[in-house]
């Protein structure tokens, strides 16, 4: 097992893997921003270092800042978390490169992943359901792009092959309004992703965003977690998520996660990963794979017991998978609540000073926050404040610690989507199951 680790990130993430550091007894290196020198996991730190300003590309993307400061520390391995550089294939090689290890999959997995046009033809090679649509990326011609979308049939929806976070995507319904949505895509992807390549797929109607946790080790085992729904999104994000899915036939989980398991093992995965798909006609659809931990991975830890940070830092470290498929329990139901710091309607971030910091608790109550009273939730980085998880034998059970647990919580000083999420747990849709992924936007536009 390492000795030390350093962890290249910010916010509730970084507190977690360095929870899952004193677990181990392993010493995590902190690395902050300017803005963040205040925060809980830093105070906590047994070692921490300032990488830079508060912009994130002077601090939490400058790879030469983290790896100095694995040096000065006399770091082994690095946990890049989520966001941030922990999809970036060239990160991990300099990581590689400067001898130490990078704590998720080979440079060459995250790249392949890390283009949704050679992941998509990866994971078609491995046998795996895509989304119907161009084969490939959309080359300039406007004859064989109009082809191409006539034959994938009206609405398709246009996609960055190097995109994320919900961005770089458009719908089109029309044969008119095709080539300028094609244009747009790619002139938005080349200035967000450094990549204008866009590709095509079928827009699907009603699916549900449903994805399949793996976690491999570095001597070809590897296991599925199970499944979680993500389907209750805002802007292609997601706001709430859940594991089992309700509704979904066992079977066919079992069925879609020994595919994935088995397209991890002929690329030679390592680490944990995520294979996300849209579900929809008792279909499962491959959209994309994340390549790392994932702000949702709770749920699954809480149906399974297993702590999937922790196993991502023993397999880096060599170890074999403590586990074999069939010991992977499926213990009642989770639900997690991300609370942004955002008025819940209007959706403005809402940076600021937390007056009052109040966290819920009881039986199966989690909470993973970063924030504390009198933190100040700096407004250079992403809305998100926390996660509030909860965990019961049946799925009416988590609904009802979910309700408590909201009523609990009590977050002053800034505004949070809170009261979005009291609103929506008991919604008749929602508390029936099984909402697709237009559904919260639905709710919203009802209840504006
Ligand atoms: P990102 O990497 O930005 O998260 P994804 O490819 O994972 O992008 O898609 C994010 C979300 O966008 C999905 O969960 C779904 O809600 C929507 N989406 C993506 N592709 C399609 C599609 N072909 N049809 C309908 N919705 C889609």
């Amino acid at each position: 097992m390492f000795k030390k680790i350093l962890v290249a990130n910010r916010g509730e993430i970084a507190l977690r893997i360095q929870r899952a550091c004193r677990e181990l007894g392993v010493k995590a290196v902190m690395v902050y921003s300017e803005a963040d020198r205040e925060a809980k996991y830093v105070k906590l730190a047994e070692e921490a270092v300032c990488i830079g300003p508060a912009p994130s590309p002077q601090s939490y993307l400058n790879m030469p800042a983290i790896i100095s400061a694995a040096e000065v520390t006399d770091a082994e391995a690095i946990h890049p978390g989520y966001g941030f550089l922990s999809e970036n294939a060239d990160f991990a090689e300099r990581v590689e490169k400067s001898g130490f290890q990078f704590i998720g999959p080979t440079p060459e997995n995250i790249r392949t992943m890390g283009d949704k046009v050679s992941a998509k033809q990866a994971m078609i090679k491995a046998g795996v359901p895509c989304v119907p649509g161009s084969e490939g990326e959309l080359p300039d011609d406007p004859v064989i792009i109009r082809r191409t979308a006539k034959a994938v049939g009206y609405p398709v929806i246009i996609k960055a092959a190097g995109g994320g976070g919900g961005r770089g995507m458009r719908v089109v319904h029309t044969e008119a309004a095709l080539i300028n949505a094609v244009q747009m895509t790619k002139a938005e992807a080349g200035a967000a992703f450094g990549n204008p390549a866009v590709y095509m797929e079928k827009f699907l109607q009603n699916p549900r965003h449903i994805e399949i946790q793996i976690l491999c080790d570095k001597h070809k085992n590897g296991v599925y977690l199970w499944e979680r729904d993500c389907s209750m999104q805002r802007r292609h994000q997601k706001v709430i998520e859940e594991a089992p899915a309700p509704g979904i036939p066992r079977k066919l989980i079992e069925k879609i996660g020994e595919r994935c398991v088995a397209a991890c093992k002929k690329i030679g995965y390592r680490g944990a990963g995520t294979f996300e798909f849209l579900y929809e006609g008792g279909e499962f659809y491959f959209i994309e794979m994340n390549t790392r931990v994932q702000v949702e991975h709770p749920v699954t830890e809480l149906i399974t017991g297993i702590d999937i940070v922790k196993t991502q830092i023993m397999v880096a470290a060599g170890e074999k998978l403590p586990f074999a498929q069939r010991d992977i329990a499926l213990r009642g139901h989770a639900i997690e609540c991300r609370v942004n710091a955002e008025d819940p309607y209007k959706f403005v971030p809402s940076p600021g000073r937390v007056t009052t910091w109040h966290a819920p608790g009881g039986p199966g109550v989690r909470v993973d926050s970063h924030i504390y009273t009198n933190y100040f939730v700096p407004p250079n980085y992403d809305s998100m404040i926390g996660k509030i998880i909860v965990h019961g034998d049946t799925r009416e059970q988590a609904l009802a610690r979910m309700r408590t647990a909201l009523l609990e919580t009590v977050i002053e000083g800034i505004n949070t989507n809170i009261p979005l999420h009291r609103e929506l747990m008991v919604d008749a849709k929602f508390m029936a199951g099984g909402t697709n992924i237009h559904y919260l936007e639905e709710w919203l536009s009802r209840h504006k």
